[in-house]
């Protein structure tokens, strides 16, 4: 049954959110036509990646050693220079600057390929273009490209992203280098430490982050000084700068991995990006984008798993039986190609979104890269167990796809940060809406509205009644009409997930940005929302590009409809323990934990 009450939906919020499906979305609405119908990659693109996969593949199968360079723990340096000679550093940069011009989701798609081929490999790539050079190709003025694109699409500068430091990683604006300004004007003067720098040991260009002391005006007049996080670019060789050897690591083995030292490091005053004090917004606009590369990276890595997983399940016997035939084995090769093809449709709907350049992705990308990353992870370790005892030995490749695999739950921002992120900015648009209703109502109306309507009794009433209005009940009608059930399932989760956001607003105010047991709840939510839009749209359109004929759909058919199931419950899981729950006990055994310093039991007594 869809609730009763929708969530409150003013003129104006629709038009503040038009450009954000996701952020509709925590408004209750659906905006259907930026999601359908699903967009096709453009023929042009189409041809461009056909041919560098190609490449790629020949690359693979001549120079691509990854259990040795995996055991060694790096790869030959001219592994980078035969990725450059392919076309591969400069994908996604215009023609104009000596790049290949590839939209988002055609290089997703390469990125998606190399990832699947060797995870050191994607990192390498990815660390270079989706974040390395990557505030430049967004931010940089025309002067700053032309100075340094060409050099980087050619692969004759390699480039990396500098953000991380010791005590800097979650809490980015926490960083602590710092650049001053010379007594000239001309340059600044970096000094900090980085750390865990991907292409820090053969980068020849950083984008480094560092703090400026800035002097504002006051609301008295008076001059305050404040530190500003701002974005650097910096060309290399440059006195000062000192890379660490590379870090051994657990996974992605083959990739450098440095801590990056600046003493007194020079840089012109002309290699700011997007002026002082606008670092931060830099790098998170880097990142939202350069997610969407680790995404289909790791749909590449999960594609490789299921296959192996497959082959192996085809092959081997016992009980007299193929793997294949077991029921257990059965669940859990359908899930796995289920989630890809969930995955899929996700990450490419979003570059997409991307390519359109009007539309706001910050959600979608982050939804996409947790999604894809643990869906990769599921893969991996699904594929291992299916091996067996093979699967845990060195003599083959799934226990090192496992140990790749794991980094992506963690760089480009932890899962747990993204999370946050996804819950708290959907949040804030329907937070400034009831600040507002707050803002025009009696004192203690207003008063009310920031408390639960649980403990207000008849007032609770009265608010919820006040702010009843324009309740929407949001309709998908560009679903094929075989899907109906399923689009149906979305109306309803939409009205009741704007309403809970609501609660949750009125409960917590600005407090909810401390409340993360709900937050993970609603996130949660969101990305189980997002990614059955996806599928609806993309079976929808795969349903019409055969004329209609479901029949010839069947496997997508299947596959979307299972993933509803899974996801609708879910969905009512997360709604149905947003009021009743044991996040109490949680908190009180994770203090307990915390006080004591150990786990405290032992069914030993102490003498
Ligand atoms: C192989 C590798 C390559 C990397 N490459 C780069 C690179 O090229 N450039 C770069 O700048 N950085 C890079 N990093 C750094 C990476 O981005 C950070 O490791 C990551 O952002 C997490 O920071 P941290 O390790 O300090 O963990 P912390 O921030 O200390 O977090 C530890 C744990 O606590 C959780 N946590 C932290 N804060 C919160 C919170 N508020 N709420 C809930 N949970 C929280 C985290 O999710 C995590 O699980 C790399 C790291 C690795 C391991």
């Amino acid at each position: 049954m869809p609730p009763e009450r929708g969530p409150v939906v003013s003129a104006t919020q629709k038009n503040a959110t038009q450009n954000s499906f996701m952020k509709s979305l925590f408004f209750g609405q659906i905006q259907e036509e930026l999601i359908f119908p699903y967009p096709e990659v453009p023929a042009e693109t189409n041809e461009t990646v056909r041919m560098v996969l190609d490449s790629v593949d020949r690359f693979a199968r001549e120079h691509v050693k990854s259990a040795e360079w995996d055991e060694k723990g790096e790869m030959p340096r001219e592994i980078v220079s035969l990725m450059a000679e392919m076309g591969m550093m400069g994908m996604a940069v215009p023609e104009e600057f000596g790049g290949l011009g590839l939209p988002q989701s055609g290089y997703a798609r390469i990125m998606q390929e190399v990832a699947g081929i060797d995870g050191s490999l994607g990192v390498t790539l990815g660390a270079h273009q989706s974040i390395g050079y990557k505030a430049l190709l967004l931010f940089g003025t025309d002067e700053q490209k032309k100075r340094f694109l060409p050099r980087l699409a050619s692969g004759e500068m390699i480039a990396c992203y500098c953000l991380t430091e010791p005590s800097s990683g979650s809490d980015a604006a926490s960083i602590k280098t710092t650049a001053t300004l010379s007594g000239d004007g001309t340059h600044y003067v970096l000094n900090g430490n980085k750390l865990w720098i991907t292409n820090g040991g053969i980068a020849s260009f950083m984008t480094v982050f560092a703090k400026v002391e800035v002097e504002e005006a006051g609301p008295n007049g008076d001059r305050t000084k404040k530190e500003k996080v701002t974005c650097f670019l910096l060309e290399l060789p440059a006195q000062g700068v000192t890379a660490g050897p590379s870090e051994h690591k657990l996974g992605i083995r083959a990739s450098w991995t440095n801590a990056i030292h600046f003493d007194n490091v020079r840089v012109p005053v002309e290699n700011v990006v997007s002026g002082v004090g606008q670092g931060f917004k830099v790098a998170m606009g880097v990142l939202n984008h350069g997610r969407l590369g680790l995404a289909a990276g790791a749909i590449g890595g999960a594609k490789r798993a299921l296959q192996a997983s497959i082959e192996h399940s085809n092959e081997r016997v016992q009980f007299q039986k193929k793997l294949h035939e077991f029921g257990m084995i059965k669940e859990k090769i359908g899930r796995l190609m289920m989630n890809i093809y969930v995955a899929e449709s996700m990450t490419y709907m979003t570059t997409n979104m991307v390519d359109r350049k009007d539309l706001d992705y910050s959600i979608e990308s982050a939804v996409a890269k947790v999604f894809c990353s643990e869906m990769l992870w599921e893969a991996v370790d699904e594929n291992l167990q299916i091996w067996g005892g093979s699967g845990y030995m060195k003599e083959y490749p799934y226990e090192r796809w496992l140990r790749d695999a794991r980094i992506n739950r963690i760089f480009e921002g932890t899962n747990e940060i993204l999370r946050a992120f996804i819950a708290l900015s959907g949040m804030q648009g329907p937070g400034q809406e009831l600040a507002g209703i707050a803002a025009g109502m009696p004192k203690d109306l207003a008063e009310a509205i920031k408390f639960p309507l649980k403990g207000l009794g008849p007032l609770g009433e009265l608010v919820a009644r006040k702010i009843k209005r324009n309740t929407v009940g949001e309709t998908i009608s560009k679903a094929h009409p075989s899907l109906k059930k399923m689009a149906g399932v979305l109306e309803e989760h939409a009205v009741e997930f704007g309403t809970q956001v609501e609660v949750l607003l009125r409960r917590h105010g600005k407090k909810i940005h401390l409340r993360q047991f709900a937050q993970k709840r609603i996130a949660d939510i969101a990305i189980d929302f997002y990614a059955m839009a996806c599928v609806l749209s993309r079976v929808t359109s795969s349903i019409q590009k055969a004329g209609g004929d479901v029949t010839k759909c069947e496997l997508e058919i299947a596959m979307a409809e299972a993933f509803f199931q899974r996801a609708n419950r879910r969905i009512k899981g997360n709604f149905k323990t947003i009021d009743r729950n044991d996040d109490d006990h949680m908190k009180l055994i994770a203090d307990k934990a915390a006080a004591a310093g150990r786990y405290p039991f032992d069914v030993i007594t102490p003498s």
